[in-house]
């Protein structure tokens, strides 16, 4: 067992899995055991485990400038040329972007930046956050207090107090109906209790509210019709920013360019990481709209520096890597693609699994989607532990399918954007081999 702290991971059972190549949508394993990688690793790899367009723009980038930092105004090529693609595709207004590592810590930086433009502009008390149960916005000491995991939080006295975040309903018609209310009832319960909330609260002290499009981590909850809309004009009505966090839903994935498109979102604040370089180099963007970033100018003056930023914040090879991602997109029409065969899985989904006496649920959009697992099909009883979630992700590595059991008893499916219909007929009928014999074992 090698000495490694291993993430998310129970540490009295590390390694599971040795994967040691990739090609195409498939990882290989150290016992020559080929999978498709149903997950694309952590929502992650758009465009595959093979893409040697992307492999060689890093190793020219490093070979020609390995390093290059963006402190006191220093910059590059390719620090410069990204951020202008970046801004001129996103749905934020004159954006301007922070680069960062991380999908957490692009989150992280929102919250610092939020402070420092409600700081700059006179509203100082204007700093609480509103984030959702069952939201995921990473493990850092700010996004890890956003997030409303309970794995996530358990044993790390978190979420951290002094933060000021305060938590609202998931918005989840499935689990989170009460009796025979309608979708259209559940959305107008749990905007009444947020408006509550914000009008306890004050609506001076809230700055922002964070939301996952479509949530990821959580089980992949596609919020009903209606509820986006309504939120907005809520938010609008109280003065209160919408961020989006795009960390899994960003380029292409949900069927459009983001997935504010998508759900219909008009955010002020947009936070990727992940398929932003398909995930061969870490990087992530906190884009803020012009405005606030105008207000930033002074206060960054006044004590000569905006103090926030990582030594790898726009880092060379990240940028290429990101660079070249993008243009990929474009050039392949890869969002175009994702949206075509995304239709197909999910039609294909839904005709497979809608009947299966475990599946209480199959929700999705684009190339994102999740089973939920139930123990009864009428009542939509969930199994203890995440029982059924375990044993049916375990299933399907067996049967030559990396999916990942999320939220209890979700399997949830993420493919590579470059997936073909081909593909995805393979992969669901492995999938359902698994969910078949997983069944039988929990009878
Ligand atoms: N936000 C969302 C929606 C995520 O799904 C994740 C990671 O899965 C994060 C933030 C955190 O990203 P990272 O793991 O890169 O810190």
């Amino acid at each position: 067992m090698a000495s490694v702290v291993y993430p998310t991971t129970n540490l009295a059972a590390t390694e599971q899995l040795n994967l040691v190549r990739g090609d195409g949508i498939y990882v290989f394993d150290d016992k020559g055991n080929r999978y498709i990688e149903g997950m694309a690793g952590l929502w992650c790899t758009a465009l595959g485990y093979s893409n040697s367009e992307l492999t060689q723009a890093i190793a020219t980038q490093l070979d020609t400038l390995p390093f290059a930092h963006s402190f006191g105004g220093k910059t590059h090529p390719a620090l410069m040329e990204l951020a202008h693609r970046l801004s001129a595709m996103v749905p934020v207004e004159d954006a301007y972007i922070f680069f960062g590592n991380s999908g957490s810590d692009a989150n992280d930086s929102h919250f610092k930046m939020l402070r420092y433009y409600f700081n700059a502009i006179g509203k100082p008390e204007k700093r609480k956050i509103i984030t959702r149960e069952r939201g995921y916005h990473g493990v850092t000491v700010a996004a890890g207090s956003l997030t409303s995991l309970p794995v996530n939080l358990a044993h790390f006295d978190a979420p951290v107090e002094d933060l000021n975040i305060l938590r609202t309903d998931a918005p989840h018609y499935y689990t989170g109906r009460k009796g025979n209310e309608t979708e259209a009832q559940f959305v107008d319960r749990i905007l009444q209790n947020l408006e509550e909330m914000i009008l306890a609260e004050d609506p001076d002290t809230i700055a922002a509210m964070i939301v996952e499009p479509i949530t990821g981590a959580s089980g992949v909850i596609v919020p009903p019709e209606g509820y986006y809309e309504k939120l907005q004009a809520l938010l609008r009505k109280h003065d209160i920013l919408v961020w989006a966090d795009e960390v899994i839903c960003g380029f292409g994935r949900t069927g459009n360019d983001f997935g504010c498109t998508t759900m219909g979102i008009k955010p002020d604040l947009m936070s990727f990481a992940k398929q932003l370089s398909s995930a061969y180099f870490p990087i992530s963007a906190a884009v803020i709209p012009g405005w606030m970033y105008e207000a930033m100018i002074e206060p960054s003056n006044q004590v000569g520096v905006f103090g926030h930023g990582f030594t790898y914040s726009g880092h060379p090879a990240a940028c290429a890597a990101a660079l070249k991602t993008l243009e990929i997109f474009e050039r392949d029409k890869v969002f175009e693609h994702a949206a075509d065969v995304g239709d197909y899985f999910q039609a294909l989904l839904r005709e497979t699994f809608e009947d299966h006496p475990l599946v209480g649920e199959v929700r999705g959009k684009g190339l994102i989607a999740a089973l939920e697992l139930v123990s009864n099909k009428t009542t939509g009883a969930s199994f203890a532990k995440g029982a059924a979630g375990a044993a049916a992700q375990k299933a399907c590595e067996e049967n030559g399918v990396i999916l990942r059991a999320v939220g209890g008893n979700a399997l949830a499916f993420c493919p590579p954007l470059i997936i073909t219909r081909a593909e995805v007929d393979d992969m669901i009928a492995r999938v359902k081999t698994a969910v078949d014999h997983a069944y039988d074992t929990l009878k």
